[in-house]
């Protein structure tokens, strides 16, 4: 391969289609590391609202470091993955303590940032500060996989290695930041899991296609089998609030807000689930008295399905022990809106503001 030529045909084709994303407008730092963080897992048309969203409301480093965790959690919320904001607020935390609230500017200051591992580093040291460092995700390892033919699983250290080497070897003085934004954009793009080979810059560098095993490649791993899970969960409706509560640091969704529910367990029906997870969870004797509806989602390799109740508190005015939980309460249902939830019981509760059984409970007046 001609390296001198794959970069500037690649640097070419970045130049005439780059996508306008709001932080290539002035690249710095902390927005860089923001967009990075987000667009993991993430597509990047539903980064761009998120982004111009967070940016709105931290505006800096230093005004994120001064965030709630409650405030950042509730911008994430859709996003998932909900500990790459948590480490951000770390982060942006630990960038006011240990450097004065200047966002670092040598890689391995960077990299030893809370939630910031080798890719990351080396996106904001090349698009933030020019530094000639490779930022290897997924979809750069996709790219080189097939430029190189690679014929070993591109997940394992020894293709990482690889292809970081041979990204280093490729970045152009004085355009490092383009370089790794035209291999990111590349493999959204161009050579995406079915790549359009006819319209490649860099096609006359690809190994994979002069052997003609595009299809082949990547070589990835067996993936791994789904696990159904059958969870069950109660709206407790009490003098028109309901109960919610905030998960545990080392849950599932730490400091996320849910209704009480669990794992339908052996031999039990959903709804006696909800009974027996409500006096587990917050000792309270419920009935569940309607279904509200059954929420699909998935998370990692998790396919659950959510049976959701209305339920009604069984005898006397009782106070909720968490049991399970940093804290909870009864709040009105507008006021759901300001709190952070899983994706699941934010769609029950979409699903609760749009019946026309629940709706009127959701307006303000
Ligand atoms: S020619 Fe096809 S497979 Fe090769 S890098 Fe370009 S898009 Fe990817």
């Amino acid at each position: 391969m001609d390296g001198t030529l794959f970069t500037q045909q690649l640097l070419d084709w970045y130049d005439a289609n780059r996508r306008d994303l709001p932080w290539r407008h002035a690249p710095e730092p902390y927005g860089v590391w923001v967009s990075e963080i987000m667009a993991q897992q993430t597509r990047m048309d539903r980064v761009v609202g998120y982004y111009e969203r967070w940016m709105d409301r931290f505006p800096d480093i230093v005004t994120l470091a001064r965030a709630h965790e409650e405030d950042v959690l509730k911008l994430w919320e859709g996003l998932g993955y909900y500990s790459r904001a948590r480490n951000m607020l770390k982060a942006a935390r630990s960038v006011v303590d240990g450097h004065g609230g200047e966002f670092p500017s040598d890689p391995a200051s960077i990299r030893s940032l809370p939630g910031v591992g080798g890719y990351t580093a080396g996106a904001i040291s090349s698009i933030a500060f020019g530094l000639p460092e490779p930022a290897v995700d997924a979809n750069v390892l996709r790219v080189f996989a097939r430029v190189l033919d690679l014929g070993m699983p591109v997940r394992g250290s020894a293709a990482r290695s690889l292809v970081e080497k041979t990204v280093r070897s490729l970045m152009p003085d004085g355009r490092a930041g383009d370089f790794t934004q035209a291999l990111m954009e590349l493999g959204a793009l161009v050579c995406a899991k079915n790549p359009d080979c006819a319209r490649c810059p860099v096609r006359d560098h690809c190994a994979a296609l002069e052997a003609g095993t595009v299809s082949q490649r990547p070589v990835l791993p067996v993936p791994k089998k789904t696990v159904r899970i059958n969870m069950a969960t109660g709206v407790l409706l009490h003098g028109g609030r309901m109960l919610i509560q905030k998960r545990r640091p080392g849950d599932v969704w730490p400091g996320l807000w849910e209704f009480p529910g669990g794992v339908v367990e052996e031999g039990e029906t959903p709804s006696q689930a909800v009974v027996r997870e409500y006096m587990e969870e917050v000792e309270l004797p419920v009935t569940p008295v309607e279904d509200i509806t059954t929420v699909a989602y998935s998370y990692t390799r998790y396919r659950v399905t959510m049976h959701c109740f209305l339920c009604r508190l069984d005898g006397e005015d009782a106070a909720p022990v968490f049991n399970e939980a940093v804290e909870g309460g009864f709040v009105s249902p507008p006021a759901l809106a300001d709190y952070a939830f899983p994706a699941g019981h934010r769609r029950l509760i979409r699903f609760m503001q749009e019946a026309p059984r629940f709706a009127p409970l959701f307006s303000e007046d």
